[in-house]
């Protein structure tokens, strides 16, 4: 394989893998059905929460993000030695977003610093990106997001700003040949929160990146570096209907706890109980969050285990996840089936206690990361023993992590408009997306943390250490 002078990689913001499949099938989006018939379509997983922001870390640094300092699109530092004021609490929704890349770990490392001169376009992780090459950081588009949210500017205003972005991406690519660019197109995710899946709209974000690849492709063909160029189309997590809203802080309040949640949480300090939702079909719930460490197996024990009961018996609630130590968690279903997940120098083992929650019909032990993910990609929760050790032994996750139940999530209150569609889940709706890549590959792609490895091996750059993504070239 001629390796890449340039790569580009298009998220697809929030489209699930069976909406792409259909597009292509349809002939839609014929630029990405050309780049899927010279290459191929496949379905990776994302991480858990299937939220964007952290779901993009795996794109451009081959991490899991909750290890390295992003656990949610919200969290509580129970120990405030990171986040001092604001009740120490973190929301990426908004202003906050700032900060992800000084929340990330010091010593990780991106293709943004890896593969200069690079550029990015509406990603919110962009360590190793100067303001000159970070396109959507400027005060213009800060200015023209709050137009828009504010004067009610509607879908049609947030399609011309994407095919701005597109326009002004590919300019970029021709005039400046970037080594690695990274571009999202947002839309898809915004109209089906809107108005889910049907969204007439849904089509026409595709269209915005299918002529942004038509552009690349064709600008590096009439120059003579087609060979050179390598076009990812990616997406960060699915989508699904969210009829039910369950209101968490509510039930905590019922159980006679104070409770802090986002956009209330200057008195997380002094709260028994923090929520904190992410996609909002997630939440991490910290517990006597007055203490600056986790409850781990106190969890279970005394008030807290009546609390946790609560929690995991809600109708909204799919799967609740409460780590008991440093490397090992317990899974419950709706049922009260539970398990144990272990995991110890990158192998996970799966015990069966009162009955099998994640559906793999047996004790499974001693995995490495492609069994785990083989033994679970056919499930109702793919990945799930990888992604359930990754987050539960992550030291800014929960005491108690949640994940809905298909058709709810955990924001009524406080969201400015109801979400009909969602995710955030570790359910199969939000976890399997889309890569389209535009050569065959050898190995077997299987998650979004192995597009950030692979991306590394076809630019020709030796992966930082900490890397976990597997190449699949
Ligand atoms: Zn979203």
């Amino acid at each position: 394989m001629v390796q890449a002078e340039t790569l580009c990689m298009v998220v697809a913001d929030g489209v699930r893998a069976d909406t792409m499949a259909r597009a292509i099938a349809a002939g839609s989006v014929p630029a990405l059905a050309r780049l899927a018939a010279e290459g191929g379509l496949h379905t990776v997983t994302t991480v858990f929460p299937s939220v964007t922001g952290l779901a993009y870390v795996p794109f451009v640094a081959g991490r899991h993000p909750a290890p390295i300092g992003v656990p949610g699109i919200r969290w509580f530092d129970r120990t405030r030695r990171h986040l001092r004021g604001l009740g120490a609490s973190r929301s990426y929704v908004g202003w906050a977003m700032r900060f992800f890349d000084a929340d990330l770990d010091p010593h990780v490392e991106t293709l943004f610093q890896r593969a200069q001169p690079a550029m990015g376009a509406m990603t919110m992780v962009g360590r190793g990106l100067d303001r000159a090459q970070w396109v959507g950081r400027s005060l213009y588009w800060q200015a023209r997001a709050a137009r828009i949210h504010f004067l009610r500017g509607g879908l049609r205003r947030w399609l011309d700003w994407d095919r701005d972005v597109a326009a002004r991406v590919a300019a970029r690519v021709r005039r400046e040949r970037p080594r690695f660019a990274l571009a999202a197109i947002l839309t898809p995710d915004k109209v089906q929160h809107a108005q889910g899946q049907d969204s007439p709209f849904l089509a026409e974000t595709l269209r915005i990146v299918d002529a942004l690849v038509d552009e690349l492709r064709h600008d590096a063909e009439r120059e003579g570096r087609a060979d050179r160029l390598r076009i990812w189309v990616v997406s960060d997590h699915g989508h699904s209907p969210t009829p039910h809203h369950d209101e968490l802080t509510d039930v905590l309040r019922e159980l006679g706890l104070r409770v802090a949640s986002h956009p209330f949480t200057a008195g997380a300090n002094r709260a028994d109980a923090v929520v904190m939702a992410s996609g909002n079909a997630m939440a991490h719930v910290y517990l006597d969050a007055r203490r600056p460490e986790r409850l781990l197996q106190r969890a279970l024990e005394g008030a807290w285990r009546d609390v946790v009961d609560a929690l995991a018996s809600r109708a909204s609630v799919d799967l609740a996840m409460i780590p008991t130590a440093a490397d090992r968690c317990l899974v419950r279903n709706a049922t009260g089936a539970t398990a144990e997940v272990a995991w110890r120098h990158g192998r996970v083992d799966y015990r069966p206690q009162t009955g099998d929650p994640l559906g793999l019909g047996e004790e499974r032990l001693d995995l490495d990361d492609a069994a785990a993910w083989d033994v679970t990609a056919q499930r109702t929760h793919p990945d799930a023993l990888v992604q359930i050790a990754t987050i539960a032994g992550a030291a800014r996750s929960g005491d108690v992590i949640l994940s809905a139940q298909p058709g709810w999530d955990f924001r009524r209150k406080y969201e400015p408009v109801l979400h009909a569609s969602g995710h955030g889940a570790l359910h199969r709706d939000h976890m399997l997306v889309p890569l389209v890549v535009d050569q065959p590959v050898s190995g077997t792609p299987r998650r979004t943390v192995d597009i950030g490895a692979s991306a590394l091996a076809a630019l020709g750059i030796t992966p930082p250490t900490g890397v976990e993504g597997r190449v699949f070239l």
